[in-house]
């Protein structure tokens, strides 16, 4: 039997291209392909804008993510999902991407009798570097063979551009000896919307060129290279500098965005961009400025996988948010969701070799809580402290929590020199 963990795009391509008989597939409370638009970047000098931005991309991983890049959007075709042109490259043409593809694949999936359990994962077994089972709903899942396609750490942070399940399964994976990297890394974005008038959703897209950035003075606050990167829409090279520059304001003043669109041309916008439904039944008068801040965004750390999709356990084989190696220390946007997708495709391909073990060591998972997103936040958020960092590491030493453990080790490594494009402050 195949268990698959997450039912985002990783899980989801996992699953229906796996040829296994029985596949039982769980699902959590949220994923961030739930509200994701799906933008793809195009093919043409994407290994080249990957390296320059990641600088110390796994190039193994890389290789064989450009070599089989063309099987995201065969994927989608094969499933006879719409494409079109977008500001990047293709993007599904549905209005609420996210949540249309998530129920297109799930009914795929009951019509193929995969079992989808719905439940919170609340631990797992483990024999040396073997998994044994999930725990789910009270219950235990035997595999022969397993794939974590979890997504990222967005819920262990107080701001967050998506929330996903109430416990983490890195930190368990952590506990359990999987190997582990890039900790030290994540992309933040600057533009999580916190306003009661607005969903509490990400804004990002063609909406950014045509808005001012102020804070509670009135001012505008970010420097000119940013301003402009914005305008011209060439801001996805400068992320982490543009969201420093936001998380800094942010320290110090409340941060408003101001739409420069007139009436005619935000309703031509709400109804033609895959942000627009942020918008719908209000008029431009009423939200023309909004209160945002920057958040966690993608995590670029996570479960090490070679080529194979294969992680340091024996039968686990994992894709998408939960691992890594393919961004290096920062992320080109627009690649995720075709990451997801290869390699749940291939961790299908090749999860099918393990053996069922039994009367392993159960590693519990407790939920999250709002002290963990708060530490997560202040401690590993876009501008990390040298001091607070070595205090915590002292402090927490001994701790049996293992979302701090998971917190140590991202503070070890961020204190370890090369925080490439995130930085330590004394
Ligand atoms: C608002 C937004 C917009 C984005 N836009 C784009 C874009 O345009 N293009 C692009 O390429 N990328 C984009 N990204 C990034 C991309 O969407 C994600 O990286 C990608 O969807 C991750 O897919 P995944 O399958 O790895 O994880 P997810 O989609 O997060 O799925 C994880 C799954 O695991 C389950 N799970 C996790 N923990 C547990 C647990 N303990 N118990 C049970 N179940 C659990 C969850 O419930 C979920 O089903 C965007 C992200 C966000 C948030």
């Amino acid at each position: 039997m195949l268990c698959i963990v997450g039912c985002g795009a990783a899980g989801l391509a996992a699953a229906l291209e796996s040829r296994e008989k029985k596949i039982v597939i769980i699902d959590g409370k949220g994923a961030a392909s739930a509200i994701s638009p799906w933008n793809m970047q195009a093919e043409q000098g994407l290994k080249e804008k990957m390296l320059n931005t990641g600088k110390i991309n796994n190039r193994e991983i890389l290789d064989y993510f450009i070599e089989n890049y063309s099987t995201a959007k065969e994927f989608l075709e094969k499933h006879n999902i719409k494409l079109r042109k977008s500001n990047m490259g293709i993007i599904p043409n549905y209005r609420m991407v996210g949540k249309e593809l998530t129920e297109i694949f799930r009914k795929k999936l009951i019509e193929k009798g995969v079992k989808i359990v719905e439940g919170n994962v609340k631990g797992i077994r483990v024999k040396g570097d073997k998994l044994c089972s999930i725990v789910v709903n009270s219950k235990e899942i035997y595999a022969e063979n397993f794939i974590f396609a979890f997504g990222g750490l967005g819920n262990l942070y107080k701001y967050s551009t998506y929330v996903g399940a109430a416990s983490n399964l890195l930190a368990a994976c952590l506990e359990a000896g999987f190997e582990i990297g890039n900790l030290q890394y994540n992309m933040f974005h600057p533009f999580l919307i916190i306003d009661k008038k607005l969903p509490n959703t990400l804004l990002s897209g063609t909406l950014l060129q045509k808005m001012r950035f102020i804070n509670s003075q009135n001012k505008e606050f970010l420097s000119e290279e940013i301003i402009e990167a914005l305008k011209n829409n060439k801001y996805h090279y400068l992320f982490s500098k543009m969201c420093r520059e936001f998380y800094a304001e942010s320290l110090k003043n409340k941060i408003y965005a101001e739409i420069l669109l007139n009436e005619n041309e935000f309703n031509e916008y709400k109804q033609r961009d895959e942000f627009g439904w942020i918008f719908a039944n209000r008029k431009l008068s009423e939200i023309r400025r909004f209160r945002i801040t920057p958040a966690f965004h993608y995590s670029l750390g996570g479960l090490t996988i070679d080529r194979n999709a294969k992680t340091s356990f024996e039968n686990v084989y994992a894709a998408g948010e939960c691992t890594t190696g393919l961004h290096g220390c920062e992320r080109v946007g627009g690649v995720a969701i075709a990451e997801a997708i290869i390699f749940g495709i291939t961790a299908a391909k090749n999860a099918n070799n393990g053996k069922l073990c039994r009367k392993g060591k159960l590693i519990k998972i407790p939920e999250i809580d709002e002290k963990h997103r708060q530490l997560f936040w202040e401690l590993l958020g876009p501008i990390k402290r040298k001091k607070k960092l070595e205090t915590f590491i002292d402090e927490n030493k001994r701790t049996d929590d293992i979302y701090i453990k998971l917190a140590l080790k991202a503070a070890e490594l961020s204190l370890d020199g090369n925080l490439g494009l995130n930085y330590v402050i004394d």
